[in-house]
């Protein structure tokens, strides 16, 4: 027999969403290397926002060994498809970005190509009919999707659930594998003279934590990262000018269908959310204080939500960016102490997820952190972050509306020229750049290009040979199939359920 290994002394600095995450997540995957302590505040409490996910959650909580009905009764947690753009291309016009694709490949030669060709022609609908998961979602329908490569395999789903709940549960979860909770400020911060890694947190009633790694989730305070370690910041409010947000949860509105998706609609200074729970309904105004004032937007949320307000607005400040590295000395960021990037494409937790896989895979054996590991740690955190950043940035540039100073401003300005060189490869010939990893592939692309306007010069000239006869025939089969299935299941509510044991005892 071999000694036993020494484990890692990882110490978790917050309990929101990314510090509950993180702990879960160290706690069960890594539990024979280390030893996991979390210290929160209740005093300072968490940010208590974050209701709409990304379908890669689901994998997060299945690689737990969680099931998925106990979580979503706990989260109070609906199903969600996608997000409905409103007004954003134009105002009056609408789009589902789906969790799913629009369409098949045909001869090599991608959907889009396809309906492009038939667009110009006069026979094709809008893109979205060619799509399961956008008409299931029009129709506030669903049910989960299957395996295999049938047209009821082609979309995925995510949770929408309360922010307040989720962190409690996951609580509970890091407690039942192995991690130490420890309730205090922390209020100073003990580094090593020499390496300038930090070796222990004081906290307020004079209790040390000593540790070999610590995960800052301390929130927007980025009290290690931001602070000890003086991580700079990178600004992005100039492509992104949207720092603030007014949240108001609302009842559901009396006799309307729950909705299977998020809906985000723009504003004259930002755009509003409603995230359907089985409890209420989420809503909230991301604006720009250099466009509106807090008490405008906080009014304008009050008259634009649709039920009974269950609280008075709350307003939340943010500077979208993140830091230069979210890996430093011994101090790795997770969650809002790493970056920020507003909720139009539910991309928070998906950030924080992320970070907690990279940080598994790369995790330092012995305690020991390679350099290298670290440096690839922050590629591979900067790559989804500047990702993201160039797909909400679309969202914006890609207008017509000449309504308001904002929209003039996003719709004129520079945009990065990692976007610029993307929108030059659809425009010419409705191409998408590739990657393998991360976030939002072609079907995203082509949702928010299309469904904002931007239809390119000319398409793949492969999708011109064939008889457009019968290529219209193929779309209109696959428009009558995706119609057969959607009318064939159950609504949302009903399909929530019909399995009691998904549904909170209070919703
Ligand atoms: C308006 C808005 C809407 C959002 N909507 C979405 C969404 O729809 N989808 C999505 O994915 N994300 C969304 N997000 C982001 C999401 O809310 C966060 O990513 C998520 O909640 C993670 O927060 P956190 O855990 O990093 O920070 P927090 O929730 O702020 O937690 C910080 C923790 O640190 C602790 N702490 C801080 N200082 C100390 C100290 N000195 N001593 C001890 N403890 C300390 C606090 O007690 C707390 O436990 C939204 C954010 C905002 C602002």
């Amino acid at each position: 027999m071999g000694e036993a290994r020494k484990k890692v002394r990882v110490v978790v600095l917050g309990g929101g969403t990314a510090g509950w995450m993180t702990a879960a997540g160290l706690g069960k995957l890594l539990s024979r290397d280390v030893s996991v302590t979390l210290v929160e505040s209740e005093d300072i409490g968490i940010v208590g926002v974050g209701e709409a996910t990304l379908p890669h959650i689901r994998a997060f909580v299945q690689r737990l060994g969680i099931p998925e009905a106990e979580f979503m009764r706990a989260t109070h947690a609906t199903y969600k498809l996608g997000i409905d753009f409103r007004d954003f291309g134009r105002i009056g016009e609408s789009y589902i970005h789906p969790f799913g694709s629009f369409g098949e490949e045909l001869a090599g030669v991608g959907f889009h190509h396809w309906w492009l060709q038939m667009r110009a022609t006069g026979k094709a609908e809008d893109l979205g009919s060619y799509s399961l998961a956008v008409q299931m979602a029009r129709a506030n329908r669903f049910r989960t999707p299957d395996e295999g490569a049938g047209l009821t395999s082609t979309f995925g789903y995510a949770y929408q659930f309360d922010a307040t709940l989720f962190g409690p549960f996951m609580r509970e979860f890091g407690k039942a594998n192995g991690v130490t909770r420890v309730e205090g400020r922390v209020t100073e911060v003990e580094r090593d003279g020499e390496s300038g890694d930090v070796t222990a947190l004081l906290l307020e009633d004079g209790r040390r934590l000593e540790g070999d790694l610590f995960v800052d989730c301390s929130g927007f305070r980025s009290l290690l990262l931001g602070g000890e370690m003086a991580e700079d910041w990178e600004d992005w409010t100039h492509w992104l000018p949207c720092d603030r947000a007014a949240a108001m949860p609302c009842e559901h509105v009396p006799g309307e269908p729950l909705r299977p998706y998020t809906t985000a609609t723009a504003m004259p200074a930002g755009w509003r959310w409603q995230i359907p729970l089985q409890h209420r309904m989420g809503n909230g105004y991301v604006f720009s204080s250099a466009h509106i004032s807090e008490d405008e937007a906080c009014e304008t949320i009050r008259s634009a939500a649709e039920g009974a307000p269950l609280q008075e607005p709350r307003v939340l400040r943010f500077r979208p960016g993140r830091r230069k590295r979210s890996w430093s000395g011994n101090v790795v960021g997770v969650g809002l102490a790493s970056g920020f990037l507003e909720p139009l494409e539910s991309t928070s937790i998906y950030l924080a997820q992320m970070a907690i896989t990279y940080l598994i895979e790369l995790f330092p054996e012995d305690g020991q952190i390679d350099p290298r590991d670290r440096d690839e740690f922050n590629r591979l955190v900067d790559l989804e972050y500047d990702r993201i950043r160039d797909f909400l940035i679309l969202h914006y540039h890609a207008t017509t509306r000449e309504d308001s100073k904002f929209w003039n401003h996003v719709r004129t300005m520079t945009v990065p020229d990692s976007l610029a060189g993307k929108m030059e490869l659809w425009n010419r010939a409705g191409r998408i750049e590739k990657y393998s990893d991360g976030l939002f592939y072609d079907a995203s692309w082509i949702a928010v290009y299309l469904g904002q306007g931007i239809v390119p010069k000319r398409h793949d000239a492969r999708a011109a040979l064939p008889d457009p006869e019968r290529v219209a025939a193929a779309m209109k089969t696959l428009r009558g199939a995706i119609e057969n299935e959607v009318s064939s299941l159950p609504m949302h509510a009903n399909y929530l359920q019909d399995d009691a044991s998904r549904l909170a005892e209070n919703a």
